[in-house]
């Protein structure tokens, strides 16, 4: 949990302001007109507007970044798309830098520009790269929720049963009931009072990534933990006390995602569809 939280701590750190970001936008569009008619107009030469339009693009790819890689929103809030959005932004920012580069060493090979003006642009493509991999990473987080979701959306089956050979389910039925929240916030209290840690909540009650696959998570509660490990261990004994019900799920294939997670909470409802 702590280098997530060193990973969400880079993410603020290198976080432009909003506000900054689309006034930077909507600067690079107002300069992009003006090159635009001057170039139309003969007064500069049309590469200028190559570069405005590069800048204007950059900019765009500046603001998806800004509500998805960089923005305080939970990860229960991203979804596939968004993510996608996010990859393919950081991406082509990494494309266009390298470009700028690759440019200007021709003119540097020509001797139409210093080699010390090349120190800024190379850096400009490390920042990118750097950007790029934090979008990578959190990628990853992601997909790891949304394996743990589908685990949960493939549990339509008797509780036990192994699904692909991998992953397995454990149904503690206790009470049967949605927990209240009050008694959710004991469960979380209590986990933080042991073992000096908050409860690594992964997935707090309904969220865009359930709601996309189909199925209404509200009331319920998932935590990043192995139902096996020490403190997946304590914690089941927590909610057989307290009669919470819950589904284990034990990891999967070795180096991908696991899956592995306890789900508090009685399994979640389909949702049902108008149509
Ligand atoms: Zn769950």
């Amino acid at each position: 949990m702590r280098a997530l939280f060193a990973i969400f701590g880079l993410w603020l750190a290198a976080a432009p302001s909003a506000a900054q970001t689309s006034a930077a936008l909507i600067l690079a569009e107002e300069r992009m007109d003006r090159v635009r008619q001057l170039v139309e107009a003969g007064a500069m030469p049309r590469k200028a507007l190559d570069d405005a339009r590069d800048e204007v693009a950059e900019e765009r790819d500046n603001a998806i970044l800004r509500a998805t890689l960089y923005a305080r929103i939970e990860l229960e809030r991203m979804t596939p798309d968004r993510n996608r959005d996010m990859i393919a932004a950081a991406e082509r920012q990494v494309n266009r830098r390298k470009a700028k580069l690759a440019e200007a060493e021709k003119l540097v090979e020509l001797q139409a520009r210093g080699r010390d003006t090349l120190d800024p642009l190379r850096a400009d493509v490390a920042r990118a790269e750097q950007v790029h991999e934090l979008a990578l990473g959190r990628a990853r987080l992601f997909d790891e929720l949304a394996s743990m979701a589908a685990a949960e959306n493939e549990l339509d089956q008797p509780a036990g049963e192994p699904r692909d050979g991998t992953r397995i389910a454990e149904r503690f039925a206790g009470e049967g009931a949605v927990p209240s929240a009050a008694k959710l916030r004991a469960v979380e209290a209590a986990f933080e009072k042991h073992f000096g840690q908050t409860l690594p909540v992964s997935a707090r009650g309904a969220t865009e990534l359930h709601r996309s696959m189909g199925f209404d998570h509200t009331g319920r509660m998932d935590i990043g933990v192995k139902p096996d490990s020490k403190e997946g261990a304590w914690l089941r004994r927590l909610l057989e006390t307290m009669r919470v019900p819950y589904l284990a799920f034990h990891g999967a294939v070795a180096g991908q995602s696991t899956a592995a997670h306890i789900h508090i909470g009685p399994p979640s409802n389909k949702i049902k569809r108008a149509d």
